[in-house]
């Protein structure tokens, strides 16, 4: 049975899926989405939230454009979406320091620093170890130094995902996708685990770590693997941290909800999504290498999900060869909550005119076949 109908159908309502949605709809296209668990209910409900386009696999590189242009538009979002949803996204400009606590860290933030100081619109400066303390005296008195990173920010992700599906005014169903309607060699829905199908002239696979799932109803490769990630929000004693403090992949910064959020971990564990013991101790400890002077003193909340990285860490965005009008949106990786709105525009503008000013040639679906 046809239980809905569309111009298109996503499969993932994180935010892939729903800045897909959103941007689908600002260009008059309607879409319904699908997903097993509701919105936002993985990683794009549940991420630190940091927006920085100047660092990551691929930056400088492949990935700097899709980042800079990601990074405005979740500045017009922050305007816009508000007003459009009542939802307030937490959008925030919030300076990021990085800790040095070897020569060789140092000299690799000294380096960055000098290049960040050259982009538009972004400064850095290097910050000596007593600089650090003006920072926040309850940082690492062994650090080396730092670097203070302008023009970094932070939103709240769960609540762009929500706002970004809320202004899309598409219908979500909860349910799961199981494959492919075709017709010929046309799409034409998608089939649903209960025996429904969405009827759809074209089909976006922004199934974020899954993704691979849908080699099996596309016929090529999907190279996207889960990476776990641990998250503690914690009560802590003393002022507020008033920047985001970072050192190799860890941070800490408190959130509007007065909490001190904390991360984190990099662990292959398939799909299993499950908070650890062992999680918790390594984001303690770390709290404690960069901020040995903050005391936790309750953990509020201790969530994990799951990034969805591919082989090569870029983004997986475009249209599958062989599958005329089926388009995936995935691989954000450590940063997806970043690239998420240029991935979703992307797509849109795909389905659209067939075309994006975006070059997405290093994000092709089809680069995981062997040539
Ligand atoms: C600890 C941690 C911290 C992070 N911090 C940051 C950060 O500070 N900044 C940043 O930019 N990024 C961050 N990220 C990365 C970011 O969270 C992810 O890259 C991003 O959320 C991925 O979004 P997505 O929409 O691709 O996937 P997801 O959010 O995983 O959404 C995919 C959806 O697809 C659905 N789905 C899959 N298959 C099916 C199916 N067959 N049928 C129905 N539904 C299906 C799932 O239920 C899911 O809801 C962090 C990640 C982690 C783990």
């Amino acid at each position: 049975m046809t239980r809905d109908s569309a111009d298109v159908v996503i499969v993932g309502a994180g935010i892939a899926g729903c800045a897909t949605a959103y941007y689908l709809a600002k260009a008059g296209v309607k879409s319904v989405l699908v997903d097993r668990d509701g919105v936002a209910r993985h990683a794009s409900g549940f991420a630190y939230g940091g927006l920085y386009p100047l660092s990551g696999v691929g930056i400088p590189g492949p990935m700097f454009a899709l980042a800079k242009r990601s990074f405005s538009l979740h500045r017009a979002l922050a305007e816009t979406l508000p007003g459009e949803t009542g939802i307030d996204v937490g959008f925030r400009l919030r300076p990021t320091v990085g800790l040095a606590f070897s020569a060789a860290e140092a000299a690799a933030l000294r380096d960055n620093v000098a290049w960040v100081d050259r982009q538009a619109g972004f400064r850095a400066e290097w910050l000596s170890a007593g600089d650090l303390r003006d920072v926040d005296d309850r940082i690492a008195a062994d650090a080396f130094g730092g670097a203070l990173y302008h023009g970094a920010a932070e939103v709240d992700p769960e609540a762009l995902t929500r706002a970004l599906l809320r202004a899309s005014g598409a219908a979500l169903h909860v349910t799961e996708a199981i494959g492919l309607v075709r017709d010929g060699d046309r799409v034409a829905g998608v089939r649903l685990v209960d025996g429904d199908t969405l009827s759809c002239g074209t089909v976006v696979l922004a199934q974020g770590p899954w993704a691979g799932n849908a080699s099996r109803w596309l016929g090529i490769p999907i190279d996207v693997q889960p990476l776990k990630g641990e998250i503690l929000r914690l009560e802590a004693a003393g002022p507020p941290i008033a920047c985001s403090i970072g050192w190799r992949g860890n941070y800490a910064t408190t959130k509007p909800d007065g909490l001190l959020w904390v991360g984190t971990t990099e662990d292959e564990a398939g799909f299993d999504d499950r908070p650890t013991a062992a999680g918790r101790a390594s984001v303690l400890a770390n709290l404690a290498r960069m901020l040995p002077g903050v005391e936790p003193r309750k953990v509020v909340a201790h969530t994990a999900c799951l990034r969805p990285m591919s082989g090569d860490g870029y983004v997986v965005v475009g249209g599958v060869p062989g599958a005329p009008r089926v388009l995936i949106a995935t691989g954000g990786g450590r940063k997806g909550i970043l690239h998420g709105p240029a991935m979703g525009a992307a797509c849109a503008d795909l389905v659209v005119s067939g075309k994006t000013d975006l070059d997405l040639t290093p994000y092709d679906p089809g680069r995981f076949r062997a040539s």
